[in-house]
């Protein structure tokens, strides 16, 4: 009988102190977040998802080079005399068609080494941190402002001038040549 009593008190005792316990968490204050509804604010200076300003790129492939893990490709093309790309909002010119600019994110090891080096403070660290993705290829991120053809039509046009300016210098140096020559005839 005593035994019986005992484990009607224990019974009840721990049902209270858990109660008791429960209680007391009602009135504290919560320390989780309802995420994503709720989110923590960043920090200044945070380094998370890269972004590229391409308006304000000149090509000139420092942060590629910079990259520890060779996550950044860069591909350009010169430009062709007469064609006008603009300046930056520094006031550099342009000179370069940046036909890729390629960054793949899931190498990136966010140390933040490819924006130091940029002329332009135009490829930076941004607060983004919510960027996963099912499929690993749309991890890279394509930054060129053209498409796949233009840039295409871009190299075109630069093997096209470069093969007439050497044709043209060929034909300029078979005349003075030739005009060589007919000198020398005449003396
Ligand atoms: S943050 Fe570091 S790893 Fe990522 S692209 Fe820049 S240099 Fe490469
Ligand atoms: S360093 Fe800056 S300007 Fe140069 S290629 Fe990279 S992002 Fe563009």
């Amino acid at each position: 009988m005593r035994e019986y009593l005992s484990n009607i008190y224990t019974g009840l005792m721990t049902v209270f102190i858990g109660m008791k316990i429960t209680l007391q968490h009602v009135f504290t204050k919560s320390v989780t977040i309802q995420y994503p509804d709720v989110r923590v604010p960043m920090v200044d200076r945070v380094r998370n998802r890269l972004y590229v300003n391409m308006d304000d790129c000149i090509g000139c492939d420092q942060c590629a080079r910079a990259c520890p893990v060779d996550c950044i490709t860069i591909e350009t093309v010169k430009s062709l005399p007469g064609e006008d790309l603009g300046k930056t909002s520094n006031g550099k010119k342009k000179a370069l068609w940046v036909t890729k600019f390629d960054i793949d994110i899931a190498k990136c090891c966010y140390c933040q080494l490819c924006v130091f080096p940029c002329p332009t403070e135009c490829i930076y660290m941004t607060d983004t941190y919510e960027f996963s993705e099912y499929n690993r290829q749309n991890l890279i991120y394509n930054y060129s402002t053209l498409s796949p053809e233009e840039a295409e039509q871009k190299v075109i046009n630069f093997q096209k001038f470069e093969e007439e300016k050497k044709a043209a210098k060929a034909a300029a140096d078979a005349a003075a040549a030739a005009a060589k020559a007919k000198e020398g005839e005449a003396k």
